[in-house]
């Protein structure tokens, strides 16, 4: 496949450079990329692809009661505690019998999890929220503006209208900005940061492990799809000022550890090798979290500039 190809992969996804590395086994008849922005189904058929949404992968401890038990590109976490655990995300609809298997493992029993949150209401990790719900009987938790979309399985989707939809869940606890969720020893503060989609959540867990803190952070809501209108003729009315505050809100935390959504953003691969020998160290990146957020706003500012025809002023 031709570097060109993949770099399409790389800027519609939004990636960073190890993605290109994984990206070796797409055919060459790579679709351009606004046919990407323009076909829905076409989008979500070749990011899962290229980024292996729906491979198996090994489950991991990260820090403390932090486990991934996601799939080779999407995260799923399961914070284990002595009253029961609290899953977040579920990735695709195929994914469910996979985390089970993670879960398992690990040694933890998929049916002690009490609690399912979610990062946002699109179909690559909330896919799999009504087989998880079915299993455990656990509750879901989720930020007031996804509410209907993973009530409706994402129908009526700002950018996907009906085209990724998946199976529907019942929420039983509406969040709101700073809400918590607790469960034996671990608490997870939700803040809303809206613009991926209109209720994307950034969850923060503020740890001790051995004696020493950490604040673990899972960024969400500043990344946008080829598509998605953020300034001129907005994708929805609102979402300008929504991804600016939701740069600042990042901007304002500081975590130890970052971990996220989608695994080549944070290089989970990289530090989950290097983890072998250097233990949590290895997940301790402050100064990657500053550049990932960095990345974030630069490639939203540009996107403006883009739409507002600013780029071409000055060419
Ligand atoms: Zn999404």
């Amino acid at each position: 496949m031709s570097i060109s190809a993949r770099t399409v992969i790389a800027s519609i996804c939004l990636l960073n450079f190890a993605v290109l590395a994984s990206a070796q086994t797409l055919p060459p008849n790579l679709p351009s990329k606004e046919q990407l922005a323009n076909d829905n189904k076409l989008f979500v058929f070749w990011a899962n692809k290229a980024l292996k949404w729906e491979e198996p992968a090994e489950p991991a401890r990260i820090v403390g009661p932090i486990y991934f038990v996601g799939t080779k590109g999407l995260g799923v976490f399961l914070f284990a505690t002595s009253e029961g655990h609290i899953l977040m995300n579920t990735g695709m609809p195929s994914s469910g019998p996979m985390i089970v298997d993670s879960i398992r493992k690990l040694g933890f029993k998929p049916e002690d999890i009490k609690v399912l949150i979610n990062a946002h209401a699109h179909i690559d990790h909330a896919g799999a929220f009504a087989f998880m719900k079915t299993l455990t009987g656990a509750q879901l938790a989720v930020m007031k503006d996804d509410v209907a979309a993973m009530e409706s399985g994402d129908r009526n989707d700002f950018k996907y209208r009906d085209d990724l939809a998946y199976e529907g869940v019942k929420v039983d606890r509406v969040l709101r900005d700073g809400d918590t969720v607790k469960l034996g020893d671990v608490l997870l503060t939700a803040y809303h940061t809206p613009g991926h989609t209109r209720g994307a959540t950034t969850w923060i867990a503020n740890l001790v492990v051995d004696g020493k803190a950490y604040v673990v952070a899972f960024p969400e809501g500043a990344g946008f799809n080829p598509g998605y209108r953020v300034a001129k003729d907005p994708s929805y009315p609102g979402i300008t000022e929504d991804y600016r505050k939701t740069h600042h809100m990042l901007e304002m935390i500081k975590p130890d550890i970052w971990l996220a959504q989608h695994n080549e953003s944070y290089d989970f691969e990289g530090k989950r090798k290097r983890a072998e020998t250097q233990g949590v160290r290895a997940w301790t990146d402050a100064e990657g979290y500053r550049r990932f957020v960095a990345s974030k706003k630069r490639a939203f500012e540009d996107q403006v500039d883009d739409e507002l025809g600013a780029n071409n002023a000055t060419k």
